[in-house]
């Protein structure tokens, strides 16, 4: 037999939960209830759905996400299209394909637009618990409007989604909340913020001596114990902020404080891209030991532009839907599991077509039924039946068949007994099931 081939490094299968898994990885059933939950929430509040393609011109994340960030540094699966030259980068977020598909389409021309879309993205990072090579986010874009009042709703949103799924926000899930200005203000910080660094070179890891000419914002993001005493002690760009960006600050949490959410005002929190500008906000976790934060977004004010467009205010933010399924799987929180309703037990082959086009009409109906493929013993039937969680047993030994029924047994009431029904009228049997 030839050696078997296993995925790439950091790229992970996700499989039923009835396959035995090596590393704990939630399900594809609590992703599929978690797709299920994002439709339903998003749709409550008027969200689009749309699809962007998952390769896109490296050019695009070069200017999109800033070229001194972790991304565009170290992170992009980057190749040239051996076809044609072309240099292509694997997505590592969602933002820049979508306002490029935005500005590519001119889709603002009706007025804005509250968009979302689901899928892969690819960073090459040390793969961990929550921190994947392929992993997948839910994301969340309101293009075209300027106010802090679509701010507040994305957070509301997202609150709304932790609630659908069972998570406590303000414990298993808590907001942080911080703005960034506008570029002026983050100049007069940025410069006040490189002096006092400088007046403490000596204290600086490397990265941070690197970035404090480039990128000296992205200090404060350090995950470097030895540099959190140094971190605490620099200017505040909240301390920067002009009449507007505070107004603008201050009408978000007039929104989420009504709304009865509690958050946490972080001024350290910067978030890892460039394009950010007034609120910025992460929804973090104590579970999940460093890989904490399940969702981050803000205002990115200025992107559209930098890629070409109409300058247009936008806020959006990016759910990473592995670690909020750990962290789900983790709480052991009541997943809705997607049992069949009932489990079709077929005792000869002589039964199988006349049985099988029996089940149709049941699905028809929209009864999920579970068929047992494959023949053996009415025991060994049963126990399957049993296992599977339907609810129902059909059973279509020969004498039922022979006068043109089907057996029904309750398999979760054992003094239902078993009852006959004619083959004809399992569509009115479905309409009793599903209570119709
Ligand atoms: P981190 O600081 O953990 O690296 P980030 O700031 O790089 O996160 P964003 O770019 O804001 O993350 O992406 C939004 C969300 O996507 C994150 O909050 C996280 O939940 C998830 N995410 C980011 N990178 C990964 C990854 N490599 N594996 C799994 N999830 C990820
Ligand atoms: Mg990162």
């Amino acid at each position: 037999m030839a050696d078997i081939l296993r995925a790439v490094k950091g790229m992970n299968d996700i499989l039923p939960a009835s396959v035995p898994r090596t590393e704990k990885l939630p399900d594809s059933g609590l992703w599929q209830w978690f797709d299920t939950t994002v439709r339903t929430v998003l749709g409550r509040y008027g969200y689009q759905y749309l699809l962007t393609p998952i390769v896109e011109p490296t050019a695009l994340f070069v200017r999109g996400l800033g070229e001194v960030t972790d991304i565009v540094e170290k992170e992009m699966y980057s190749f040239v299209d051996a076809m044609n030259g072309d240099r292509l980068t694997l997505r590592p977020e969602a933002t820049a394909g979508i306002v490029r598909a935005m500005v590519e389409h001119n889709a603002l021309y009706n007025g804005p637009l509250r968009v979302w879309t689901m899928g892969a993205m690819f960073r090459h990072e040390k793969p961990q618990k929550g921190r994947y090579r392929q992993f997948h986010q839910l994301d969340v874009e309101a293009l075209g409007f300027a106010g802090p009042d679509v701010d507040a709703e994305m957070i509301l949103m997202a609150r709304s989604l932790w609630r659908e799924l069972g998570l406590v926000e303000g414990q298993q899930v808590r907001l942080e909340l911080n703005s960034l200005g506008q570029p002026a203000e983050r100049r007069a910080h940025r410069d006040a913020l490189v002096a006092y660094f400088q007046q403490h070179a000596d204290a600086l890891d490397a990265d941070s001596q690197r970035r404090l000419h480039s990128n000296p914002l992205r200090i404060l993001d350090s995950k470097n114990p030895a540099m959190q005493t140094l971190i605490e002690g620099a200017p505040q760009l909240m301390d920067f902020l002009g009449e507007a960006s505070l107004a603008h600050f201050n009408a978000v949490r007039a929104v989420l404080d009504a709304a009865g959410l509690a958050y946490r005002v972080n001024p350290r929190l910067v978030r890892g891209m460039d394009y950010y500008n007034l609120t910025v906000f992460e929804w973090v976790t104590d579970q999940l030991g460093s890989q904490g934060t399940v969702c981050g977004g803000g205002r990115y004010d200025g992107l559209i532009e930098q890629l070409g467009g109409k300058p247009t205010p936008a806020v959006g933010f990016g759910l990473g839907i592995e670690r909020l399924l750990l962290l789900i799987q983790e709480l052991a929180l009541p997943v809705p599991g997607a049992v069949p309703l009932a489990y079709a037990v077929l005792p000869s082959a002589a039964a199988v077509p006349q049985a099988m086009a029996a089940l149709e009409s049941l699905r028809a109906a929209g009864v999920a039924v579970l068929m047992h493929a494959g023949g053996g013993s009415m025991k060994a039937q049963f126990k399957k039946a049993d296992a599977s969680g339907a609810r129902y047993a059909l059973i279509f030994g020969d004498d039922e068949l022979a006068r043109g029924e089907v057996a029904v047994k309750s398999l979760r009431d054992a003094g239902a007994g078993q009852r006959s029904v004619p083959i004809g009228q399992l569509a009115s049997l479905a309409r009793e099931w599903l209570g119709a």
